[in-house]
């Protein structure tokens, strides 16, 4: 069943994305050659509770730390440990807060020091295909929109699109109605509705889109070994169109970055 949520309600999940967003702001001007992921969970954990938040991975479903940290060919719900990060390494860190009773929860890949041109181009593809799937997140249409969207955009560049893991609803539970799968057909599914707020992910492999699941029984790689990216944002439907709840600006501002890309997505 799908929780719609109330304006109010809406308002206090953008302060939950937000603390996420600043989250992921702090960590983009410390991830470089020579730290360590497990180092980068304990910043996080402290950054989040300074904000009156609650780490929304820790013990959920049993998860040991704070931020989901994925290297290279690990695709998602990597573990932190104390292997430094390396020259030309990518990590995805996926970051979930709770504030007020709601959570956030979004994800960026970052790329540690220089790396090859062929990673660059697959974080830029996959981000570029997380706004296509947000674009579709409109009253009117429906799931299989945005996941036809994003799997469209990624395979015209031999991508791989992971099937296995999908977005989600979010709200005061981390999961909720609807799965919001990164591939799908073009008007099918639940149909979206004023006041949804979703979870959009996609994860995306340079080979092949096949992954496989480790003995630990969180990491996901990728079966081939090849690099995967992941990206997501927080969005909520208001006035009948995608309403970004979480921003990459934190980010962008560590790293010098300027952008416009969120712009259309803020009808507020
Ligand atoms: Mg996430
Ligand atoms: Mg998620």
């Amino acid at each position: 069943m799908i929780k719609v949520k109330t304006s109010e309600e809406i308002e206090l999940m953008r302060e939950s994305a937000l603390v996420v967003s600043k989250t992921l702001g702090m960590l983009a001007k410390e991830v470089k050659p020579g730290v360590t992921t497990l180092y980068l969970d304990k910043l996080a954990e402290d950054f989040i509770r300074e904000q009156n938040a609650i780490p929304g991975f820790l013990g959920l479903y049993d998860f040991p730390n704070t931020l989901c940290m994925s290297p290279n060919s690990q695709v998602v719900h990597g573990i932190p440990n104390d292997k430094p990060l390396i020259e030309g390494d990518i990590i995805s860190i996926d970051c979930g807060a709770i504030k007020n009773g709601f959570y956030g929860d979004h994800a960026y890949t970052f790329a540690v020091g220089e790396i090859a041109a062929e990673t660059q181009k697959l974080l830029d593809v996959t981000k570029q295909s997380l706004y296509e799937g947000i674009r579709q997140l409109k009253v009117g249409n429906r799931v299989g929109d945005v996941g036809f969207a994003i799997q469209n955009y990624c395979e015209k560049y031999g991508y791989g699109v992971v099937r296995e893991l999908v977005g989600h609803g979010l709200g005061t539970t981390m999961h909720e109605d609807p799965e919001m799968p990164n591939y799908g057909k073009r008007g099918r599914g639940k149909k979206f509705i004023e006041g949804m707020v979703v979870a959009i992910e996609p994860m995306i492999n340079l080979g092949t889109q096949k992954i496989r699941q480790h003995n630990d029984g969180w990491t996901i790689t990728t079966l081939d070994n090849k690099p995967s990216a992941h990206f997501e944002h927080d969005v909520a439907i208001v006035n009948g169109k995608p309403e970004l709840l979480s921003t990459f600006k934190y980010i962008y501002d560590a790293l010098g970055i300027s952008s416009n890309e969120e712009d259309e997505f803020r009808n507020v």
